[in-house]
């Protein structure tokens, strides 16, 4: 009885940290993301694309953050546990601050040009700089790096399949209208842009050409 009690109490402490670690770096992202979002203000749209199903996507991936706010404030779905020793936790700490600071450089890189929808702006520039001289969607990069690491450190299957199903949905819905809308605004300069480089992962001969 009461090595059971002592058992239960070590867990919920034993879990605590994880939970207040990816609190925090949450809270990190949040503030990132409103950061950039407030440079945004002000700027005319010139071009949309699929509004509504973007809008769409863009609250289902909010509501993908609901389960893992049920994980972090309450006990509730902590018995949908991965074994996951500790180190491999810690390794998705470092994962996510990987994935923040490729989601920063991204975000500055792109600066006004950013939208959560698909969407131009006027006066809308192609970035080919940064770390878009590597891979051309390195913004959705860091967000399935960032999920992966979320994946590591909650160690919960339920965190990790409602922030990452609903972030593959929007990649594979909207990556190619996406390049469709660009190759419209930029034509040749995007088409040459996309022979030179790779979407997520970065082709081995620019790799070798910066190391
Ligand atoms: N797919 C990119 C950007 C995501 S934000 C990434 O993952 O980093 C989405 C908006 O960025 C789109 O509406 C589009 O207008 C704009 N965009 C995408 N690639 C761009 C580029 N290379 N230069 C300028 N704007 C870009």
């Amino acid at each position: 009885m009461l090595i059971k009690y002592f058992r239960a109490r070590f867990n919920i402490v034993y879990e605590a940290q994880f939970k207040i670690v990816l609190a925090i770096l949450l809270l990190i992202d949040a503030g990132v993301r409103l950061y950039y979002q407030r440079g945004r203000k002000g700027f005319e749209r010139a071009r949309v694309r699929h509004e509504r199903r973007e809008k769409f996507i863009y609250y289902f991936v909010s509501l993908g953050l609901v389960p893992i706010f049920i994980y972090l404030f309450t006990s509730w779905i902590d018995t949908f546990q991965l074994p996951f020793p500790s180190w491999i936790r810690w390794i998705g700490v470092a994962i996510i601050l990987t994935g923040d600071l490729l989601f920063v450089w991204s975000h500055r890189a792109l600066g006004r040009n950013w939208s959560p929808i698909l969407e131009i702006r006027k006066g809308h520039t192609l970035i080919t700089s940064g770390p878009y001289k590597f891979i051309r969607h390195p913004m959705y990069a860091a967000i399935f790096i960032i999920g992966t690491g979320i994946s590591l450190l909650s160690s919960n299957w339920i965190v990790a399949l409602s922030y990452m199903l609903p972030v593959i949905c929007m990649y594979l819905v909207r990556i190619s209208d996406e390049e469709r809308m660009m190759i419209e605004q930029f034509g040749d300069e995007y088409i040459e842009y996309i022979r030179s480089t790779n979407r997520l992962v970065p082709k081995l001969s620019i790799l070798r050409a910066y190391l």
